[in-house]
């Protein structure tokens, strides 16, 4: 099998055809890409899912101050806040998810998953779901699996890059695949799993790739945050049977027609957006002096 499935449909007519749950196919691929064993993949993926528990602990308990200065312990601030202004397992939604990306922004070892700059919202999603339902780690497993097809899928009818699709294809992607590995591990059906991930990109289409300085900081950590809101909200539209109207399928679809004309300055560049602002402007170039101070002064050693 060199590729997985062209699109959902294919997927879903797999697991009706042969009667098996969504993430056997991607097990067999996996096994056939990497010539690998289940119980040799299984344990690859606990050791990235450990990872993912890690770096949210990471972010809570190490100090999250970025080089830049523009991270500064984020996750560790919504966690500690005494206001919840929705409920405590939201503001632990979105501390989580800025915790794990904080550790990327600040070098620690994540699981790029699809890429760096989304690596908070898997963590974020998964971990929460684990503390709410009690879900196994066996299942995560599971879950990873699901959400690795549907990354697999978007990546090769859209984009799973900011520099290639803009944020929605990174920051959109994880979110997709965190929502779908929520209604799977809920229990809900193949056709809700992908109305989930269809929701989700509806959700996220359009977003541009503009970080601050070049750095994977600003808005990548904070659109970590809100892209595991919208995988909990889309999750919760779709095991309520309510109907994603474009096939999910389509959706993607539009996500790669969309990263396609998307100009170059919105494209993981910094020459547009958030870092063409005036502070944004600012900071760059107090990055830059930073970085010229460092090379000098090694050079000097
Ligand atoms: S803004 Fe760009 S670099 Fe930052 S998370 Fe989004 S895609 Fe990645």
């Amino acid at each position: 099998m060199s590729i997985l499935f062209d699109d959902f449909k294919s997927w879903k007519a797999y697991c009706a055809e042969k009667d098996v749950p969504l993430f056997q196919p991607v097990m067999e691929y996996e096994g056939a890409q990497k010539g690998r064993g289940e119980a040799e993949i299984r344990q690859g993926l606990m050791q990235a899912w450990v990872v993912m528990k890690e770096a949210v602990q990471t972010g809570f308990t190490d100090d999250m101050k970025s080089r830049s200065g523009m991270i500064d312990n984020g996750g560790k601030k919504v966690k500690n806040s005494p206001i919840t202004v929705l409920s405590p397992e939201f503001q632990m939604l979105i501390a989580r998810a800025l915790s794990a990306k904080e550790v990327n922004a600040c070098m620690g070892r994540i699981v790029a998953a699809p890429t760096a700059g989304a690596s908070g919202i898997l963590p974020g999603v998964l971990v929460t779901l684990q503390e709410l339902h009690g879900v196994s780690d066996e299942k995560m497993v599971e879950c990873l699996l699901v959400s690795a097809g549907i990354a697999l899928i978007i990546e090769k009818n859209a984009s799973i890059a900011g520099a290639v699709g803009g944020c929605q294809a990174e920051t959109g992607a994880a979110a997709a695949m965190g929502s779908g590995a929520l209604v799977y591990a809920l229990g809900g059906n193949i056709t809700q799993v992908f109305n989930a991930v269809a929701i989700t990109i509806q959700c996220m289409l359009g977003l541009i790739c503009d970080p601050v300085a070049g750095l994977v900081e600003v808005p990548c950590v904070v659109r970590n945050a809100s892209a595991a809101a919208i995988a909990y909200s889309s999750a919760q539209i779709a095991i309520s049977n309510v109907d994603s109207v474009i096939p999910v399928d389509e959706c993607v679809q539009a996500m790669g027609e969309i990263g396609q004309s998307m100009e170059t300055k919105y494209k993981e560049t910094a020459l547009g957006g958030l870092a063409a602002t005036l502070t944004g402007n600012a900071i760059a170039k107090k990055v830059l002096i930073h970085d010229i101070e460092i090379i000098d002064e090694e050079g000097n050693n």
